[in-house]
């Protein structure tokens, strides 16, 4: 019975020691985990990439390996890769995106989106969204043909938007040309590339990726009344509260994004400090 009183000062010390921390933490305004971060702007980060290959033949190309090896972070990082259309979803203000929501695009309709992006796609069961310009397919040699897409979106994994009819630089193009020929190719690059695409996929093209990343308000007036709900830039910004749907920010991707500037990339700028530089033998 002599432990009574000793146990009962230790109760009264512990209950003490709790009321002090509660009262300090009530004073300060605080709550668990209510310190604001970076990173808690970060709606979401987009990743748009343009080619694949055994090297970096240019600036666009990110190699299969550190694709790979990007694909396998995202998997053991606890990353969400959603579709794009959840992201202008909630942009739009409905839906609901998770903590570490990550969309995966791809521009140009290059030919090794085929070959070496749709097996790790796959692989992964991710889902990509691809920004295409109809002149170029089955007629550029480095673009992929009408029957590889069907392929890609059979897959259930890939959708299809719109980049244009040919790829124009609308900066250019505006000083070249006199203003009502300038309004009729924009409206003809917007028009011609979503009834192409709806025709040939027999699904609702929704979504444009300016080419260049280049736009004005008079390009963003022009995509809405072609019927575009959402468009995006190559602005390197992570998608914030209060995005501009017709500018939606979007990182392109280079070889150099392995190990913690990856990790920086994806996580909005707070990444982990552990993360091995170095590629794995087996990029699966
Ligand atoms: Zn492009």
């Amino acid at each position: 019975m002599k432990l009574i009183p000793i146990s009962f000062r230790l109760g009264l010390a512990a209950l003490l020691a709790i009321i002090v921390a509660d009262a300090a933490s009530q004073a300060r305004g605080a709550s668990p985990g209510s310190a604001a971060t970076p990173a808690e702007s970060r709606i979401a980060v987009i990743l748009v990439y343009h080619r694949f290959g055994p090297k970096v033949t240019d600036s666009m190309t990110v190699t299969t390996p550190v694709f790979a090896w990007q694909m396998k972070y995202l998997h053991e990082n606890g990353y969400s890769v959603v579709p794009l259309s959840e992201v202008v979803k909630f942009v739009l203000g409905s839906g609901s995106l998770p903590p570490r929501a990550v969309a995966i695009a791809a521009d140009d309709g290059h030919r090794t989106v085929f070959t070496d992006m749709k097996p790790l796609v796959e692989h992964y069961r991710i889902p990509v969204t691809l920004f295409i310009y109809p002149s170029a397919i089955s007629n550029a040699s480095y673009a992929m043909t009408w029957e590889q897409l069907r392929d890609l979106k059979a897959t259930g994994l890939f959708s299809i938007e719109s980049h244009t009819y040919w790829h124009p630089n609308f900066r250019s193009e505006k000083k070249r040309l006199a203003p009502e020929a300038y309004r009729g190719l924009v409206a003809t690059q917007l028009d011609k590339s979503r009834e192409t695409l709806e025709r040939r996929f027999n699904s609702k093209v929704e979504m444009l990726a300016w080419p260049f990343g280049i736009y004005d308000d008079e390009l963003i007036a022009a995509a809405r009344k072609a019927g575009y709900i959402a468009a995006f830039s190559i602005e390197r910004s992570n998608v914030a509260p209060g995005a501009n749907v017709m500018a939606i920010p979007r990182y392109i991707v280079t070889n150099h994004d392995t190990g913690r500037a990856f990790a920086n990339l994806v996580s909005g700028g707070s990444a982990e400090r552990s993360i091995q530089p170095s590629l794995p033998n087996n990029p699966y």
